[in-house]
């Protein structure tokens, strides 16, 4: 399906900041080269979302 495809991918790209917890998508390859800032307090600590899902 189209549409779960598009989901997965969006899933992709949204990564948490470990300080302020912000949500924001961004490329993994860009996050991956520390050229994503949190918006919010300007940290690089990020992480994919779709890892913490589970708990
Ligand atoms: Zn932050």
């Amino acid at each position: 399906m189209p549409e779960e495809a598009a989901r997965k991918r969006l899933f992709d790209n949204v990564f948490i900041c470990m300080d302020c917890k912000a949500k924001m998508k961004a490329k993994p390859r860009k996050v991956r080269d520390n050229k994503v800032k949190c918006r919010k307090c300007g940290s690089k600590d990020l992480r994919l979302k779709s890892k913490e899902d589970r708990s």
